[in-house]
């Protein structure tokens, strides 16, 4: 290792082991991190950034949050996991304290976002079964073209996306897929007696953090509780204080009937997620029925507990709003003529580049690097800007300097 260490600098190393021993399942930024602390990331040569993807929003609360990394060190010296074969003293706890900040009757713990969604799907079947009446087998779950919810078999299969696809079926009946922030295409498929579910992202953040038109999210919901359908939002990188609401959907005051959580409700230390509903919807799930050896876990609970207690405390629904608000002014100032739209909601914004180069959104990513800020293109031509919530006006205003100063490579 020493002499490899002493032909190429240190990040060579580590991307040459990477490719050589993981998998090609993703196409990382040529950046190799290895500290965090709030706002900033450190890589191995000791250079500083600014993190404006927060790990796809797990990151809200900031890197190594210290009351939350104090949770996960006093309950990982304490107890870890137990299963759901035993009780453990946190579990109860912990489910009080989610469904009374969320205002639910009950919470099913899972550990990544896609179990979440998994799960919610599961739910709201069962529910369409057993509640209102749909014959076995026959039930229909509406979701929107450009969704992300993950990567199992089962979500892919109603992916938009040819490259989550293509190669991976056969694929999972059951879905059908209406466009996006298009009220008269979910009406109309409401019509199908068959619909259990609406599963909809508040704010698609992978498509490029697509923000639908007011009172889509509100409608919808009506249209969804006529028709005795379950409305099921994904709030899995929109939810916990990202948009400047704790939740995307209190922008229109909507209450999912199905609520999914997952990134930042560990802070970025674990993976937990979380769906919440009432008891007609979640008791219609038995013992055997659903579950994970992980979900729930003891040192889960407490450091959930601590990632939503800091977001209250340190009012980061708050700072999101006002800083996603100076962010998106300070940007459309810059006039560039190689942005041509910014979009977003609180700390989750996307800027859409317009360059004659299909790289250029690529390209721009790696001079922001140079300069000291990280982020990453999605679908081409869109660039998320989403830092942790914790970033202040100051920073801000340097952020956009940098980024300006990038800007100068596609010149
Ligand atoms: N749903 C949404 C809206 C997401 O943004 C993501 C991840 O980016 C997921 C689901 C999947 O979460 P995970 O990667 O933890 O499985």
């Amino acid at each position: 290792m020493q002499a490899t260490m002493h032909n190429s600098t240190r990040e060579q190393y580590y991307l040459a082991m990477e490719e050589k021993y993981g998998a090609h399942n993703y196409h990382p930024l040529p950046v190799v991190l290895e500290r965090g602390q709030n706002v900033h990331v450190w890589d191995v040569e000791g250079k500083r950034y600014f993190d404006f993807l927060s790990g796809y929003s797990a990151v809200n609360q900031g890197h190594c949050h210290p009351a939350i990394i104090a949770a996960l060190i006093e309950q990982a010296q304490q107890l870890t996991l137990t299963s759901r074969a035993f009780h453990s003293a946190l579990l109860g706890e912990y489910a009080k304290f989610i469904t009374d900040y969320f205002g639910y009757h009950k919470v099913l713990p899972m550990n990544t976002g896609v179990e979440a969604v998994e799960t919610a799907l599961k739910l709201c079947r069962r529910w369409g079964y057993d509640v209102k009446g749909i014959e076995e087998n026959k039930a229909v779950i509406i979701v929107c073209g450009g969704n992300f919810h993950g990567r199992t078999s089962t979500v892919i299969s109603f992916s938009s996306d040819p490259s989550a696809r293509k190669g991976f079926g056969p694929y999972m009946e059951g879905f059908k897929s209406i466009p996006y922030n298009d009220l008269a295409a979910l009406s109309e498929a409401l019509k199908d007696k068959n619909v259990a579910g609406f599963l909809v992202e508040p704010i698609q953040g992978e498509a490029g953090v697509l923000v639908p038109d007011e009172g889509y999210l509100s409608t919808a919901k009506q249209y969804c509780a006529d028709a005795n359908v379950l409305f099921i939002a994904d709030e899995i990188q929109t939810g916990l204080s990202r948009t400047g609401k704790l939740l995307a959907c209190d922008h229109e005051n909507v209450r999912p009937d199905i609520l999914i959580l997952g990134k930042a409700l560990s802070g970025g230390t674990l993976p937990i997620s979380a769906v919440l509903a009432d008891d007609p919807i979640m008791l219609t799930i038995r013992p055997g029925e659903h579950g994970s050896t992980y979900g729930g876990n003891p040192l889960a609970c407490k450091v959930a507990i601590a990632a939503l207690t800091v977001l209250k405390d340190e009012k980061m629904t708050e700072n999101a709003e006002k800083m996603g608000e100076l962010l998106r002014r300070r940007l459309a100032e810059l006039q560039s003529p190689h942005i041509k739209l910014i979009r977003g909601k609180g700390l989750l914004n996307a800027i859409v580049i317009q360059h004659a180069n299909a790289d250029a959104a690529w390209d721009l990513c790696l001079a922001m690097k140079e300069n000291g800020i990280l982020a990453k293109p999605t679908h081409g031509d869109k660039i998320r800007l989403a830092p942790p919530l914790t970033i202040t006006a100051e920073q801000i205003e340097e952020c956009v300097q940098l980024i300006a100063e990038s800007l100068k490579v596609l010149d």
